[in-house]
């Protein structure tokens, strides 16, 4: 692509995941305190339940979104908000989670930024590398394959529920993590801080109803849906 249309394109990523992420535009947040108008609300996928078939099957999606998503979303609204400085972006919330932060907040809240994020971190399509992010992945593991081993072995040891990530450090270097549970890097309490680029879902909601036990081949098969120029949009700016 040509700089202007790399420009365009990037510029419409990150149109549609702020209109996915944040459909609360216009509301007027007092600090420490949500608005009574104020709503978090469940992004709508932007492809059809069986359009990841077959590597994640229709009924897993339709659960996955409406029930478990939309379960994060509803407790997210029922949550007390003092001490947090409200931003329209998911990650500036993420930011000020800390060993203090209630638990409602904490898992809910990173339960709907991660998911936020997966969803559209597949595709429907077959998705290229592109160019940029490929040379940084590249520059750090010495070529895709290594970069793919290397994540799907953290995934694959990760025990129990939590995220696989890929992340840009403070330092602007690519690295692999994981987190328990809803946690996430940008969150003050994560291990490995740093701002998520490639998210995958390790709970079993994600894959038990096709794969059951098998989280190597979920793993493996997840590998050909993922939308890599999300991943790009990501590196260059794009916000959730
Ligand atoms: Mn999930």
């Amino acid at each position: 692509m040509v700089n202007s249309e790399r420009r365009a394109f990037v510029k419409q990523c990150v149109a549609s995941i702020a209109f996915l992420a944040f459909p609360f535009k216009n509301i007027t947040f007092t600090k420490g305190r949500i608005s009574p108008e104020f709503k978090f609300r469940l992004p709508a996928l932007p492809y059809a339940f069986n359009a990841l078939e077959p590597y994640i099957d229709s009924a897993t999606m339709q659960i996955h979104h409406s029930k478990h998503h939309q379960a994060y979303v509803d407790k997210l609204n029922t949550a007390s908000w003092s001490g947090f400085e409200f931003s329209e972006h998911l990650s500036a919330l993420c930011k000020q989670i800390n060993e203090t932060s209630p638990a409602i907040i904490r898992n809910n809240l990173g339960g709907h930024y991660n998911h936020s994020l997966f969803w559209n971190l597949l595709s429907a399509q077959p998705d290229v590398l592109p160019a940029e992010f490929s040379r940084r992945l590249n520059a750090e593991f010495g070529s895709f394959e290594a970069f793919k081993t290397q994540f799907s072995e953290a995934a694959l040891k990760h025990f129990g529920s939590g995220w696989c990530w890929l992340i840009l450090t403070e330092n602007g270097r690519f690295k692999i993590c994981t987190t328990p549970n809803q946690d996430n890097p940008l969150m003050g309490i994560a291990q490995v801080k740093g701002k998520p680029l490639l998210a995958l879902d390790l709970w079993e909601h994600a894959y038990y109803l096709k794969y059951q036990n098998r989280r190597a081949e979920y793993i493996q098969n997840w590998f050909s849906i993922v939308k890599w120029s999300t991943c790009e949009a990501l590196l260059n700016g794009m916000e959730v």
